[in-house]
């Protein structure tokens, strides 16, 4: 478990870290959720891969695309994880052990040739996020290969100091807090910026500062969004987000 400082939002709506003994504060360091943050997942990506996901798995536990597709959120829901595939590999843990398969063979089946004539829409502001001062990672719960090829799209691969996304040994995502603890931060400014706000209660508990960026632009902060520092309207913001 991560000890990290408090991070309060000042009067000027910027975010403030209060050092710890023995820490350091001298460079942030920013992780960027992938899908619905750097680009609009709600439109021909996800559009594209559900269907994808759904006919694989009725295949190969033999139930038909409409009872695989109404049991999705049943599972994501069950095993704790907002992936997909890592939901149904868990429930089917047997099955697929059985038949000798693994992630990145459904990777394979749902993301090949994924990119083809693919039309992606960056979020606002992403050509701004070079510029911020010190490492910038991605933390997303997409299979790896996915997140690699996506940033290459997007043309901001170089902007990034690593990737992590869900892998053959590492199948979880947020806002299990493991996912979190795989990337190697070493400041004590951090900042963590998610479309989907489940995923900004752990980066909060851990004392980073936590930036909402949802694709639903009439969503504003709530009272009870006490997790979330900053709510953003386009990724150019986070240039003055710190003190
Ligand atoms: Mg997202």
């Amino acid at each position: 478990m991560r000890k990290s400082p408090r991070t309060q939002v000042d009067k000027f709506g910027r975010i403030v870290y209060d050092a710890r003994p023995g820490g350091n504060m001298k460079q942030p360091e920013w992780i960027f959720d992938l899908d619905g943050t750097l680009y609009a997942s709600q439109n021909d990506v996800w559009g594209r891969l559900f269907p994808r996901i759904v006919r694989y798995f009725s295949k190969k536990i033999c139930k038909t695309e409409a009872e695989v597709s109404a049991e999705c959120d049943v599972l994501k829901l069950k095993h704790g994880t907002h992936q997909t595939i890592v939901a149904f590999m868990r429930e089917y843990e047997i099955e697929f052990n059985e038949y000798g398969l693994d992630f990145d063979m459904i990777v394979h089946y749902v993301y090949d040739g994924i990119f083809s004539g693919l039309c992606v829409e960056p979020r606002l502001g992403l050509e701004t996020i070079a510029n911020l001062p010190g490492r910038k990672w991605v933390l997303s719960n997409s299979p790896e290969t996915f997140v690699h090829d996506m940033l290459v799209h997007l043309g901001v691969r170089d902007v990034f100091n690593g990737i992590f996304g869900a892998r053959s040994d590492a199948l979880y995502a947020k806002p299990e807090a493991r996912s979190y603890d795989r990337v190697p931060v070493e400041s004590d400014r951090v900042i963590f910026i998610d479309d989907g706000d489940i995923n900004l209660h752990m980066p909060a508990y851990y004392g980073w500062g936590t930036v909402w960026f949802p694709e639903d632009e009439t969503l504003e902060l709530q009272p009870n969004q006490t997790h979330v520092h900053k709510r953003i309207h386009s990724l150019s913001e986070l240039s003055t987000i710190i003190s």
